[in-house]
């Protein structure tokens, strides 16, 4: 983890904690997970063809991104099961929790 993110994952524990469902709709809009990946040095990971999990070791390509009408997501192999929206992907990527996902991911998208 790059020192940016270690120090935004950190700021989590000060500050504002509660976002309104109406703050993450936006945050979405503004931020598709492409950005997010981008945001978090995960550009190369941003394919639409099965590719390496960014998430844990993988020889076989387990990961890839699609689109769907409320957006991209991304899904992973069966054993991780990790799969969904920007949400899912910084609580995966950075074991974080729910609130601690969202708290981040609004942040990122200039919402303090
Ligand atoms: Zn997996």
């Amino acid at each position: 983890m790059n020192e940016k993110i270690r120090k935004h994952i950190e700021a989590l524990t000060t500050g504002r904690k509660f976002y309104s469902p109406e703050e993450i709709k936006a945050s979405k809009r503004k931020l598709p997970l492409t950005q997010v990946m981008k945001h978090v040095g995960d550009a190369a990971f941003a394919s639409e063809k099965s590719i390496a999990s960014p998430f844990h070791p993988s020889e076989r390509p387990l990961f890839k991104l699609y689109r769907t009408r409320w957006g991209i997501r991304f899904t992973c192999c069966n054993k991780c099961g990790y799969e969904g929206d920007q949400i899912d992907y910084l609580k995966a990527r950075f074991q974080l929790s729910t609130g601690e996902a969202i708290a981040l991911f609004c942040r990122f998208a200039g919402i303090k």
